[in-house]
Formats: structure tokens, sequence, C-alpha cells
């Protein structure tokens, strides 16, 4: 049984045509799982599915054995990163961070304690008090992750966090983002369209092309054992 089971998952919207069909899938716990594939493949529609910003066509998602198809986004116990990781203007790097806790539940001092840990594993701890136009990118995406992973949510979701971020970035936030994972025992759901970013960072990928499940399986196997000519091209050929 795996932490995550999607058990043939369909979307439509609008009772159109599945953008999503008969998606069967499983991910362990503390796995790095990255769904890669070209832009409109259903990578994000999958995303927020599991999120629960979306509804479930057909299909049955479990998480951590329960079945939570209709469970609202707040009680999955999971945190969210996305492309435009969006930090609020008015708000200081804290009470950003902040955002990400469900504050009413935990008491104050709890608060302060796991926003300086955070604050401090992330880097952040000089930085608190400025807003985020005083910050660089590559500053304000480690917020972004910092706000993901203050509430302590064992599953991470992140849809394409580093497309805004120019090249040099970019390949550092792959490795920190990594760090952090296998630091904090995290379940992460990493989706990309980006092969070298599938290929460096997944303990194992899916591959998605019209909402259907090309291959999954470990970045080595993809490579030298493609199951069909999509994953091979799609695999073998890096923007
Ligand atoms: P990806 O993230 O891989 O680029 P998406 O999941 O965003 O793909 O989109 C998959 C398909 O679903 C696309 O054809 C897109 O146009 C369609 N789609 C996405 N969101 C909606 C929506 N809210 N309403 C109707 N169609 C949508
Ligand atoms: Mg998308």
């Amino acid at each position: 049984m795996g932490y995550i089971e999607l058990m043939d998952i369909s979307k439509s919207y609008n009772k159109q045509s599945d953008v999503l069909n008969g998606i069967d899938l499983q991910i362990e716990k503390g796995e790095f799982f990255v769904l890669v594939g070209p832009s409109g493949s259903g990578k994000s529609t999958l995303l927020r599915m599991i999120a629960g910003l979306e509804d479930i066509s057909g299909g049955t998602l479990k998480i951590n054995g329960n079945i939570v198809n209709h469970l609202p986004p707040k009680d999955r116990n999971l945190s969210m990163v996305f492309q435009n990781y969006a930090l609020y203007p008015h708000l200081t790097v804290e009470q950003n961070i902040l955002f990400g806790l469900n504050a009413k539940k935990i008491d104050k001092a709890t608060q302060k304690k796991r926003l300086l840990e955070t604050a401090e594993m992330m880097g952040l701890s000089d930085l608190l008090k400025r807003k985020p136009r005083e910050l660089s990118g590559g500053q304000r995406q480690r917020v972004a992750l910092a706000r993901a992973v203050v509430s302590d949510a064992p599953l991470c979701l992140m849809d394409e966090p580093l497309s805004n971020l120019d090249a040099k970035l970019r390949a550092n936030m792959r490795i920190e983002i990594r760090r952090l994972q296998k630091k904090l025992g995290l379940t992460m759901i990493y989706v990309t369209h980006d092969q070298v970013e599938a290929m460096t960072m997944g303990d194992r990928i899916m591959v998605l092309n019209d909402g259907i499940i090309q291959q999954v399986g470990e970045p080595i196997a993809l490579y030298n054992k493609p199951s069909n000519l999509f994953v091979a091209t799609f695999i073998g050929s890096p923007k």
C-alpha cells in the first residue's frame, strides 16, 4: 500500500472530453516523485486534485490509507508551492512564513519556535523583518519554501516552483529542495515540464502525455528502457 494511492482517476472539465484518464499510481512515504510532461498534458490538474483544489471526476484517491476524494484541502495535511509563489508584498518575511501555519490551532510560543527553526534552516534568520521587495529572487523563493515547510505537513506538492528563476538559481534551488525534502523526510510530488529537473531530482518519475501515463520508473530506467517513442524522445531531448 502506497502513502498516496490513485485508482483509475479521471478528470473532465465541464463534461468535455477527459483531461486525465485511467490514472493508477502509488507513491511511497518519503519518496521524491516527479510528474513530468509537456504543457497541457494534465500535470497541474492532477496535482490540484491531490491537493483538493479540483474535483475528481472518477476514481478513488487515498492519502495514508484514507479515501479523501471529498476532503477539503485544509484537512489533507499537505503544503503547496506554486509557480508564481506570490508572497504578500505588504507583509514581512516573518509574516509571510507564518501564513503557512494553521495559526488558529497553534499557540504563540510554538509558532515562534517553528518560525525561528524554519528561518534558520532556510538561511532567512537575518531577513525576517524585510518586505519581499527588499529581497533577491533566490531569497524570495526560499521564503516561499519556508512557508510550505513551516506547517510540518508530511506531504508537499510543488507545481513548477523554479520556472521563474534564472538558470543558475534554478540549479541551486534543485539541490536545496532535494536537501530539504530528505532532511524533513517529506513525501514530495513535484511537477515540472523540464526533463533535466525530472531526471536529476526524482526518485521516480511519471511521464504524462495527453492525460495518459506513458511510463513510471526510476530516472535511469526511463533513460535506458523507455517504454515507447514518446518517452524516448521526451527524456532524450532536454531543452
Ligand atoms: P499542464 O499543467 O500539464 O500544463 P493542465 O493540467 O494545466 O496541464 O491542463 C490540462 C488540460 O486541461 C489542458 O488542455 C487545459 O486546457 C485543460 N484545463 C486546465 N484547467 C482547466 C479549466 N479550469 N477548465 C477547462 N479546462 C482546463
Ligand atoms: Mg501546469
